[in-house]
């Protein structure tokens, strides 16, 4: 650390970063029901894809579980802001499970689209990451009628009942610029190809990205708060990759390494949707620890969603 210390660092902050309306949703309904029901709740998988977040919500009485068989016949179980699969709804329905669905709305959207193209008859290609909990969640409303690209080899390879019966979706959390090569690849190989009216990527996504493209080339590193497994968070660092600048993926401040720093006079700031604004302020605080740090924020525009909770845990 001593190396990199004493230097006079500029710090770039994106904005708007860090929680999106369906996080704080999400880790509110897990709150609301802790605070209504009393410990434990169960959570199917991971609130939101966030270390931190789940660690806190896990001392405080949730329990999470990665499939509903860990969950005691008729306790009150999360989904989580990822959203399920029917399947996994009418498991719940047959354990007696008191369910509260924090699928984050946009999500359901997107369930609503799969849903409606494949009942007239439509080949559903959704743009996604497979494996990705949102992914399988969408897939399943359809599962006979959908397929997974992920690039546009993925489409020139795509073999279809029907070229004039074909819809795409995408996944919520995608890059803007990657998706949009996809969609160019469906529609060209099917030109009646028909979809949501832009694509599916979030609002959130969006301005996460675009907030980072504003200040990634002008910085020698950046420097994106999140974790690996999620999917917004990933996004960011291989964007800013793509502006040139090298980028890395941190959890929180232990993961900084300090050869990172070196000849690093301006540091870009951003963090995923799911990760917790303190720890971006403690990104800023640690490398305030290593020399003066000025700290300038770029806000290209001011995000005002809010998305109510479910009424099952709505406050009276
Ligand atoms: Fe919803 Fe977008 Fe946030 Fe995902 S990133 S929870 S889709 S607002």
């Amino acid at each position: 650390w001593l190396a990199v210390a004493g230097t006079a660092r500029t710090v770039l902050l994106a904005a708007p970063r860090s929680f999106c309306a369906g996080v704080e949703r999400a880790i509110e309904v897990v709150e609301q029901a802790l605070a209504q029901r009393g410990s434990p709740v169960y959570v199917r998988k991971q609130i939101v894809h966030n270390t931190h977040v789940v660690a806190d919500l896990e001392s405080r009485g949730a329990v999470f579980v990665d499939e509903l068989d860990a969950v005691p016949e008729g306790a009150t179980v999360v989904f989580s802001a990822h959203g399920v699969s029917p399947r996994v709804h009418q498991e719940a329905a047959e354990r007696s499970l008191r369910v509260i669905d924090a699928t984050c709305p946009l999500v359901t959207k997107v369930h609503t689209e799969a849903r409606r193209y494949a009942s007239r008859g439509d080949t559903v290609v959704l743009i996604g990451h497979a494996g990705h909990e949102e992914v399988e969640g969408t897939l399943g409303e359809a599962p006979e009628r959908t397929v997974l690209v992920e690039t546009p080899e993925d489409v020139a390879a795509l073999e279809v009942a029907d070229p004039e019966r074909v819809s795409y979706l995408t996944q919520t959390t995608l890059a803007t610029d990657e998706t949009a090569a996809v969609v160019d690849a469906l529609r060209a190989r099917f030109p009646a190809l028909r979809g949501p009216a832009s694509d599916d990527i979030c609002y959130a996504t969006t301005n996460r990205q675009d907030a980072l493209k504003s200040i990634a080339e002008e910085s020698d590193l950046v420097l994106v708060v999140g974790s690996d497994n999620s999917s917004n968070s990933v996004r960011l660092v291989e964007l800013a990759e793509r502006c040139g600048t090298p980028a890395r993926l941190i959890d929180d401040t232990g993961d900084i390494r300090p050869e990172w720093l070196a000849g690093a006079r301006t540091v870009g700031l951003t963090a995923g949707a799911s990760a917790p604004p303190g720890l971006v302020e403690a990104v800023i605080t640690a490398l305030g620890g290593l020399g003066p740090v000025t700290v300038h924020e770029r806000e290209i525009t001011r995000e005002t969603i809010h998305f109510t909770l479910p009424s099952v845990v709505r406050p009276s």
